[in-house]
């Protein structure tokens, strides 16, 4: 073990030149670096390399001096730019040698799927010398175990759903085999919608200094906070209970926009209030063009509180589908209180949901004006025989717009059926 490296430290590699490029997402980088965490290493580092064998080399000698454990992936394929398996040797002060029998397992599976195997999958078969393979039962791309400068290197390919197996086989394996079981440092995510980071940051402010611990921390993306308190405490037990009181503190601060706990999505929190209401919901879109119904029947078992989603794009939809009045629109533009407010009120009637929620805004980027600008939003509530209004000003582009509309909406619902609609 190299001096001034933790055991329980970690680095991971990504390997291409259509990475540094941005042409692809690093998708393995998040997944890999995840799963170390969830075992308690300390991952120092995220680094992504072109595919020469040289500059390979360089970062796995880096690496490996500053942590335990490295785990790269891609450059393992058959093709004359992958090259992670000579960086890898290079790095290890070793040399590749051809292995015959992995050249046969990789001749089976050609025979099994019945291709013939190409003369450049020979590659695939060259390992360091003191290297060891670790099975990829979804290609031909075998893995590899090294060791370099006392670290644990392990190289995997690139595609993500080769990798994911062959990750977890080696983290239980090797990682855990010669680290022993670990754990993440007890977390809590209070997971809370429609307010900002600032006002968030203000009412938790004594438990984000630096050196606090449990230490509060906030991100927030597509309108939705997530503030996660981490102790890093020596003694697990006193660790968690100290999360866990944070975590209610910090609830309690935030109020009703405070929707759940853990990994739960906002559209599971409205699913599940309707359900403890006993209340069924209708949609009535349209700037989001049916994302919020979208969103609600990606969760399981929302049949059994939503009934429909309509998409009223155009006026006439809207009066022919909802019986808002022409005249409404008339007077005062498709994108306004009185329309959102017919609009749910429409949906009630023709669904017989015990609530109904509407949508009616400038998605943008065109269309925008000085009294309704790209992001106006006006939204619509009827429940429990009163109709509610509110109106939202988004930032952001299209896409971006759709989707914290769409959120918005879902928290209407939420909280009209949870009784918190006036609270603040
Ligand atoms: P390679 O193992 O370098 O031949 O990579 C094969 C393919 O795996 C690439 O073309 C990508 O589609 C995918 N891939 C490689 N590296 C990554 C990564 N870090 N994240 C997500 N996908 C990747
Ligand atoms: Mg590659």
């Amino acid at each position: 073990m190299a001096a001034g490296r933790d055991e329980r430290t970690a680095v991971v590699l990504s390997v291409g030149e259509e990475l540094l490029a941005g042409d692809i997402r690093d998708t393995n980088r998040e997944e890999v670096a995840a799963a170390l965490r969830e075992l308690g290493f300390d991952v120092r580092g995220l680094r992504t390399v072109g595919d020469g064998a040289e500059e390979i080399a360089e970062a796995v000698t880096a690496a490996a001096a500053r942590a335990s454990v490295v785990i790269l992936t891609g450059g393992l394929g058959p093709t004359e730019d992958d090259r992670t398996r000579h960086g890898l040797a290079r790095a290890a002060s070793d040399e590749l040698v051809f292995d015959e029998e992995e050249l046969g397992r990789i001749a089976d599976l050609f025979a099994r799927v019945g291709r013939a195997m190409s003369e450049s999958n020979r590659v695939q078969a060259y390992r360091p010398s003191r290297a060891r393979w670790i099975e990829n039962r979804h290609g031909t791309a075998a893995g590899l175990r090294a060791e370099v400068a006392g670290a644990l290197v392990v190289a995997l390919p690139g595609p993500p759903f080769e990798m994911r197996p062959m990750l977890a086989e080696v983290l239980l394996e090797d990682v855990v085999g010669r680290f022993g079981p670990g754990a993440a440092p007890p977390r809590v995510k209070v997971r809370a919608h429609g307010l900002s980071e600032s006002i968030v940051g203000e009412r938790v402010r004594e438990f984000m200094g630096e050196g606090a611990d449990p230490r509060v921390g906030i991100t927030v993306s597509g309108g939705i906070l997530t503030v996660t308190a981490t102790s890093h405490a020596a003694d697990r037990a006193s660790a968690e209970r100290a999360v866990e009181a944070v975590g209610r503190t910090v609830a309690e601060r935030l109020g009703p926009n405070v929707y759940g706990r853990g990994d739960v999505t906002l559209e599971e929190a409205t699913v599940a209030s309707l359900r403890r209401a006993g209340m069924t919901c209708a949609t009535a879109e349209s700037c989001t063009g049916g994302l919020v119904a979208s969103l609600l029947t990606r969760v399981p078992g929302s049949s059994d509180v939503f009934l429909e989603g309509c998409v009223t794009y155009s006026n006439a939809a809207k009066s022919a589908r909802l019986g808002v009045p022409a005249e409404t629109i008339e007077r005062h533009g498709a994108v306004s209180e009185e329309v959102a407010r017919a609009m749910a009120e429409g949906i009630v009637r023709t669904s017989g949901a015990s609530v109904g929620v509407s949508l009616t805004g400038v998605a943008g980027p065109g269309g925008g004006t000085a009294e309704k600008p790209v992001g106006l939003v006006w939204l619509g509530l009827r429940v429990d025989g009163v109709t509610h209004a509110r109106r939202i000003v988004l930032p952001g582009d299209r896409e971006t717009v759709q989707l914290r509309a769409a959120r918005a909406a879902l928290d209407l619902v939420r909280r009209g059926a949870s009784g918190t609609l006036g609270v603040r």
